[in-house]
């Protein structure tokens, strides 16, 4: 960085946007929305193909329409194919289509793949929720290695926080590159509720613990690092607690197959325990809003519980989320089951947070701002 040296900002116009897996569309729905607000912008969206169903599950809800669909799926363990498959598909797209900026989210083989392809092409990269960090590679493995490398690929940085901001400054990133937008998952849970409501469906309408005779679990677990030992034995916890009848399970599969094969070999048929197919955004959405306590390893879901009000154990030892732990909506609990059972029964004591349309993440206007960023026009 240095004093004094210039920092040109491309002004875009023609933008491609990458998305791969299930959170980076949820997470670029607002931001897709409010560009179609912009007839200055020729945005094009770009599927890479490497979680399936994200145009039926996220997009079609809110009228979106890929342009581009790849199929990059993984079908082996071998991260290196998958990440080479995906820059070399990704460059080909960027060859024919001729982007002046390339928009990535977060932290996938999909994003870091379309950043290398969009830097090795010379196109601008603007990286959506960019600056988190744990500071260790081996948690969450590939993502911190993922986010730090796009870090460096992109000249235009997103940062859902402060926390974030500072993270980007500290590794040399010239100040006037990052902007601090708020997180656009909180975006798409206002976006969610207002689809929801009209309906007379969910958030704020679900049973409450009373009317439903137990208190309500919601629980995900998808993390790499967890698919062992964490899973059998969150399992065992969820078991001995439904066990009580005084707690009622949500859990929610994820698209791997062999998970759900595992989570249904030890909870199978278990009274108080419902195991669920991954579930379409707004109705996963739903359910968490229904739900009295979110048990789980992801990242987004941190998040989310800050905009529903809802508190969330993190089956993790470290989050690269800081500030929901701070705001009392997450608790690292770590991956002991003895501690999990522990903290589920702790949580029935503690008053039930409320919502605020300000949380530590955001305040539901990210994608403006960050559709304002890319036209050029500045703001702090
Ligand atoms: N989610 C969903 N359906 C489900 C489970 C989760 O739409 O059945 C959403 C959830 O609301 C959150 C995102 O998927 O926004 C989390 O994705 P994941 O757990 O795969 O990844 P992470 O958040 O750890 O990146």
């Amino acid at each position: 960085m240095g004093a004094g040296r210039l920092v040109r900002i491309v002004v875009s116009a023609a933008l491609l946007t990458i998305i791969g897996t299930r959170p980076e569309a949820i997470k670029m729905v607002p931001v897709l929305l409010a560009l179609e607000k912009h007839p200055g912008f020729e945005s094009r969206l770009c599927l890479t193909g490497q979680h399936p169903g994200l145009r039926e599950s996220v997009l079609a809800p809110f009228g979106i329409i890929p342009d581009i669909e790849l199929a990059c799926r993984r079908t082996d363990e071998a991260l290196t194919t998958l990440t080479s498959v995906l820059v070399q598909q990704i460059g080909a797209v960027i060859a024919e289509h001729k982007a002046d900026r390339i928009l990535v989210q977060g932290d996938t083989q999909s994003a870091v793949a379309g950043a290398m392809a969009g830097y090795l092409h010379r196109i601008p990269v603007a990286h959506v929720e960019a600056g988190l960090r744990t500071g260790n590679l081996s948690a969450p493995w590939p993502e911190e290695g993922n986010r730090r490398a796009i870090g460096i690929f992109a000249d235009l940085h997103f940062a859902p926080t402060q926390v974030a901001h500072d993270n980007l400054l500290r590794e040399g990133i010239e100040a006037e590159r990052i902007h601090v937008t708020g997180n656009t998952v909180i975006d798409m849970v206002r976006l969610a509720e207002r689809k929801l409501r009209p309906a007379g469906r969910g958030l704020g309408l679900a049973e409450t613990a009373e009317q439903f005779g137990a208190r309500r679990v919601l629980v995900t677990c998808h993390r790499r690092e967890n698919w062992g030992p964490v899973l059998e034995g969150l399992c065992g916890a969820v078991a001995e607690l439904a066990a009580d009848g005084a707690f009622h399970f949500d859990f929610v599969a994820h698209p791997n197959p062999d998970l759900r094969a595992r989570i249904n070999r030890l909870l199978g048929g278990g009274s108080g325990i419902d195991i669920h197919d991954p579930l379409p955004y707004l109705e996963f959405l739903e359910l968490a809003d229904g739900a009295d306590l979110l048990i789980s390893d992801s990242g987004g879901l941190q998040e989310e519980a800050a905009a529903l009000g809802k508190r969330v154990l993190v089956i993790r030892s470290e989050t690269e989320r800081p500030e929901g732990v701070e705001a009392g909506n997450s608790a690292i609990v770590g991956t002991d089951p003895a501690a999990i059972v522990a903290a589920v029964r702790h949580s029935a004591e503690l008053s039930p947070l409320t919502r605020s349309d300000e949380t530590p993440f955001g305040d539901g206007r990210a994608a403006d701002r960050i559709v304002a960023c890319l036209r050029g026009e500045h703001f702090h």
